[in-house]
């Protein structure tokens, strides 16, 4: 049995009153409050072995490479990568933008030519399609969609059913011979579903097409297996697993890895470099971590997966779900609607909605007032939107640290929206 309550007691920041209440944070979704252990990681580092990694002769430099490849091995045990060093899966980007950017402009590189003859399997152009779904946050639509406008390849999307899950029962005529990436959410950031990832997966591979996992709303809540679910690459963000900010992670498959060119150039990437002659860049991982690497934010990423997966990935995921279940009951308050599924097992706690007749700044100021943090807005993710005819919505999240209290204690301050505002 897992104490939450002692799990929650190890997260400083929700120790406080906001407002002249109690502070409850329900907005994970867009980043998760750091455990103790995390935050001294990142000041231990800087206190005890801040340097270069890779580079430097010196002892410092020594302790802080293996930190932060331990670090990289901890991320890859967590979503069952490869870890073993030269066979390496895991990738540092700056978040989960940074790095479906730095995959859609290496995916446009090969597109080019750039890579040679392994990377020609990368290739998009006119002709080919380019796949991903309604749901996606706009940092997969955008770079797969400028992917499509540089490449001249097309873009087309699968479409959400009416409670917004990613549909799959058209799959066949969606992704077919044409179709060359598949770039799809495993979980979306507005209605908490989870997408049947299996079935685009294999679909996917049936035409040749590589598929792009967004793991980002998946990593922290469920357990995310690459292997099993056999995706070519996924990206996810460590500041929403309880890890800092600035970082992200790329999985990709060794052997894709291995054949993809970099899209980023500088230092660190590169084995020989001349004036006159074409670079020879280094082995992934280190061919995409250009530049000086955010060692003491990674090193604190590590100690997240550490944390979650001492506490159990399966355990987090039954824990939300308690929580999802009581969250769904904000869709039985009068005029309030849920943008999603209603059965939990179809989700995560990551729950949109909207309240008729009162615009969700409004209902985000309300619940601020009494001490709870919410988020409104499009959640970076406008088509998603347009779905449910709405512009914008009113979001909670939930997190390890969250108790049915919590949620109660929001639902009796909904309760009062309308009538405050009505
Ligand atoms: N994808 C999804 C589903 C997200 O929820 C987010 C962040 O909200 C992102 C991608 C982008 O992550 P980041 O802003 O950390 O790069």
């Amino acid at each position: 049995m897992v104490d939450f309550d002692a799990i929650r007691a190890q997260f400083p920041i929700l120790d406080q009153e906001i407002h002249g209440h109690p502070f409850v944070y329900l907005d994970s979704g867009a980043t998760a409050q750091k455990p103790e252990c995390v935050i001294d990681a990142e000041s231990e580092f800087y206190r005890t072995i801040n340097a270069g990694v890779h580079r430097g002769a010196h002892e410092l430099a020594a302790r802080s490479t293996e930190a932060f490849e331990h670090a990289r091995a901890q991320v890859a045990r967590l979503v069952n990568a490869n870890a073993e060093e030269g066979g390496e899966e895991i990738v540092v980007t700056p978040g989960a933008t940074g790095g479906l950017n730095e995959l859609a402009i290496a995916i446009g590189n090969a597109s080019l030519g750039r890579g040679g003859e392994a990377a020609k399997r990368f290739a998009v152009g006119p002709g080919d399609s380019i796949v991903v779904s309604k749901a996606e946050h706009h940092s997969v639509l955008l770079p797969f969609q400028e992917l499509a406008a540089r490449t001249g390849a097309t873009l087309r999307w699968l479409d959400l059913t009416e409670d917004g899950r990613v549909r799959t029962d058209n799959v066949d005529e969606v992704i077919d011979e044409t179709t060359k990436i598949v770039a799809v959410t495993h979980v979306s950031n507005v209605t908490g579903a989870i997408t049947d990832v299996p079935t685009l997966v294999r679909r996917a591979h049936e035409v040749g097409a590589l598929f792009i996992l967004d793991a980002c709303q998946s990593v922290p809540h469920i357990p995310v297996d690459v292997k099993a679910l056999d995706v070519d690459f996924a990206c996810w963000s460590a500041h929403k697993m309880y890890g800092p900010t600035g970082v992200g992670f790329l999985y990709g498959k060794r052997e894709l890895l291995e054949a993809l060119p970099p899209a980023n150039f500088g230092g660190s990437m590169v084995e020989l470099a001349w004036m006159d002659r074409p670079a020879q860049y280094m082995e992934p991982p280190a061919r995409f971590e250009a530049g000086t690497q955010p060692v003491a934010q990674v090193v604190a990423a590590g100690v997240a997966a550490e944390w979650m997966m001492k506490i159990g990935v399966e355990n987090i995921a039954e824990h939300e779900r308690t929580l999802t279940h009581e969250l769904l009951r904000i869709g039985d308050l009068d005029g309030f609607r849920i943008l999603g599924p209603r059965d939990e097992k179809d989700r995560i706690g990551t729950v949109a909605f909207d309240v008729e007749g009162v615009h969700p700044h409004d209902v985000g100021q309300f619940v601020d007032a009494q001490g709870i943090a919410i988020r409104v807005g499009h959640h970076c993710a406008q088509p998603v939107h347009r779905h449910f005819g709405l512009y914008a919505s009113n979001r909670v999240s939930c997190g390890v640290y969250n108790s049915v209290d919590d949620v109660q204690r929001l639902l009796d301050v909904l309760g009062g929206v309308r009538e405050y505002f009505l």
